[in-house]
């Protein structure tokens, strides 16, 4: 027999699984950010210890054909990308085609999907072998369930840490998703307790009053400010709401959220000598730009991106910034219309 041998597809995904697939807070993401792609207007995540035991993610979206529903759990199988060309235009937050087998590998899933034409179905596997297929009546839309997760790959799951930072994790994915999508109405429910919800409005401020609540909303300045390539919108805190961690900056590239250090220190010196040392502002930027100038094609779980122009975009975040805060000081009420 040869040494050198292909994996097994079922290896292959566990494999993939280990970087797709940290913990609970990623089968959220990949979740959530598939029913986004499916243009739902309601996502409602039920979790169950920290997501653990559980995690539940029903959409309202297109739904997913009963002869592709299979396809759906095949490595590299994705319904949003088609040609190389593609791949430097990405507008929707999947492309890799890795979710859903990789999750499907370790973990207990059943997916219930319609398009609302024709039969549903319903699908039920355990460590990525598909053990019942058959038609099943739903509303348009897709319901996945996600149960004992690393049930099969032990090492997985004594990495994973206490249930509170996990559902810490699984609390911060949504947040951002949500805020990246106040079009969306997201429901997050842990263990039969709501811990968030937003109202789909379309309104950003609105979404950071049903994550952030309201009085901290009423203290976020909105930010407006473009260029030939970018245009910059959001809302940054004012400069007496503070937190002692970057982790309250969200930055949205397109839709989707980014992790980027440096476009974190451009809003910090937007701020100039207004905060204390130590302390972050609150801040949602959405940027709109044409998707050739992002790479988000440089780590499987797509959080960072490779920027072109990224001088230019960092000294436009400051100063769109910086001229919200100047404004503040001539109309101080500014801000707290909710
Ligand atoms: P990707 O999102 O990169 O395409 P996934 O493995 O996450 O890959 O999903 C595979 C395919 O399954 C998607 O391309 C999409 O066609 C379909 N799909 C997954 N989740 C949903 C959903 N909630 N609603 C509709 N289609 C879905
Ligand atoms: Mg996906």
């Amino acid at each position: 027999m040869s040494k050198i041998q292909e994996l097994s597809e079922m290896l292959a995904n566990q494999i993939a699984a280990g970087e797709v697939v940290e913990r609970p807070a990623s089968v959220v993401k990949e979740l959530v950010e598939n029913a986004i792609d499916a243009n739902s207007s309601q996502i409602d995540i039920y979790i169950e210890e920290a997501g653990l035991r559980k995690i539940q993610v029903i959409d309202n979206g297109d739904g997913i054909d009963n002869d592709d529903v299979l396809s759906a759990f095949k490595r590299h199988a994705t319904s949003k990308i088609h040609s190389r060309d593609d791949l430097f235009r990405i507008r929707t937050l999947g492309f890799r085609g890795e979710a859903l087998p990789s999750i499907a590998s370790v973990s207990e899933m059943t997916l219930e999907t319609s398009t609302g034409e024709g039969e549903g179905s319903f699908v039920r596997l355990a460590g990525g072998k598909v053990l019942e297929h058959k038609p099943n009546a739903l509303r348009k839309g897709t319901k996945i369930t996600v149960e004992n997760l690393f049930y099969n790959t032990p090492a997985r799951l004594k990495y994973v840490k206490s249930l509170q930072t996990e559902l810490a994790n699984v609390g911060d994915i949504i947040n951002r998703l949500a805020m990246s999508h106040p079009q969306i109405a997201f429901r997050l429910v842990h263990d039969g307790n709501k811990m968030l919800s937003t109202t789909g409005n379309g309104d950003i401020k609105q979404a950071i009053a049903g994550i952030y609540g309201v009085g901290t909303a009423k203290k976020m300045l909105p930010i407006e400010q473009e260029d030939l390539d970018f245009k910059i919108s959001g809302y940054v805190s004012l400069p007496e709401l503070t937190r002692a961690s970057r982790n309250y900056l969200s930055i949205i590239i397109n839709g989707r959220y980014i992790r980027n250090y440096l476009l974190n220190k451009a809003i910090v010196e937007g701020y100039g000598s207004k905060l204390m040392v130590g302390r972050f502002p609150l801040a949602v930027i959405k940027i709109d730009m044409d998707p050739l100038l992002v790479d988000v094609n440089v780590h499987p779980t797509k959080q960072e991106v490779r920027l072109s122009k990224e001088q230019e975009l960092m000294t436009l975040i400051a100063s769109a910034i910086q001229e919200a805060l100047s404004e503040q000081q001539l109309i101080p009420n500014a801000a707290s219309n909710l």
